[in-house]
């Protein structure tokens, strides 16, 4: 039992010295990923109830040169830790704005890009100032944008945040809440919140066909949503059924392999000529 505990043990140890040690040998990939433009956006189209195109996610991706596509799961926090994510959002923003500009001229004027936002990028001072200098630069609309952030970001600082928002609003921005049920926040505190949207999580999604509770919490975030004149988008929508359900529940936006996987801006214009007709 001794031997059998040691060996344990040290198996342990050497599994976490193996993922410190990935992290610490992908933060300096970052930053030569972030030097070296390996990142890439694919987006994810978000369709009205009613099948219309209403607008995009921009998801970013990570090409490594020797690790291959590494999700943004594994690298999003790690650049959240370091700072690296600063300038990585920056990046982000600057992309997703300009291939936006270049498809709006077919698209419905009210169609907007979605942006998600990291929580050390909304708290910064520079914040506001950074992203009116990038619209400026970019020359995109702030009614053009979208903006996604977690519950987890409006928790601390709470006034401050508001603040941040309201200034969004002004300027034209829309706000969604992004994973929306699955921070421990209570739902009323959306009652103070200047916000538009909120996306409800997929893993309420998921089981929604066959799991009545799961089912019970979506109908209860939609109708408390639209009491709140809030509009309700479901992310991670894979079956018919899941859609139908939904559609019954009059959730507004739909966004899910159902429709359409995040893909590169160049597969985005080929599926768009196919849904903008008519
Ligand atoms: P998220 O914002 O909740 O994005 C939704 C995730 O669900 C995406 O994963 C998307 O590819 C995936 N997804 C969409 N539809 C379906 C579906 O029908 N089924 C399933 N199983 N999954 C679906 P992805 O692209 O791996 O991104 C993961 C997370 O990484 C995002 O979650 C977001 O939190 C973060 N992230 C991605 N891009 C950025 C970025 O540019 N900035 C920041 N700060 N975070 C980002
Ligand atoms: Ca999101
Ligand atoms: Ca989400
Ligand atoms: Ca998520």
């Amino acid at each position: 039992a001794k031997q059998q505990g040691r060996n344990t043990l040290q198996t342990f140890t050497q599994d976490i010295n193996q993922k410190l040690t990935q992290r610490v040998t992908l933060r300096n990939d970052l930053q030569e990923a972030i030097l070296n433009e390996q990142f890439e956006l694919h987006y994810q189209p978000l369709l009205t109830r009613g099948g219309q195109v209403q607008g995009f996610e921009a998801l970013v991706r990570w090409n490594h040169p020797s690790k291959g596509a590494i999700s943004p799961v594994l690298f999003i926090p790690i650049a959240e830790e370091t700072g690296q994510i600063i300038a990585l959002s920056q990046w982000v923003m600057e992309r997703a704005a300009r291939d936006f500009l270049t498809l709006q001229p077919q698209l419905p004027s009210y169609c907007r890009i979605s942006v998600n936002l990291s929580p050390m990028q909304f708290h910064r001072p520079s914040f506001l100032n950074s992203l009116t200098a990038t619209l400026n630069a970019t020359g995109l609309s702030a009614t053009s944008l979208e903006l996604e952030l977690t519950e987890g970001i409006l928790m601390n600082d709470t006034d401050a945040a508001i603040d941040t928002l309201h200034a969004l609003r002004e300027m034209g921005i829309s706000i969604a809440i992004d994973d929306f049920g699955t921070g421990f926040s209570s739902l009323s505190y959306l009652r103070h919140l200047p916000v538009d949207k909120v996306k409800i999580d997929r893993s309420f999604i998921n089981n929604i066909a066959n799991n009545s509770k799961d089912a019970a919490i979506v109908q209860g975030i939609i109708a408390l949503a639209h009491h709140l004149e809030l509009a309700v988008v479901a992310e991670g929508v894979e079956t018919l059924e899941q859609q139908q359900q939904l559609a019954a529940l009059n959730c507004d936006v739909f966004q899910g392999y159902l429709f359409a996987r995040p893909m590169p801006f160049e597969t985005l214009q080929v599926w768009l000529k196919d849904h903008l007709k008519g």
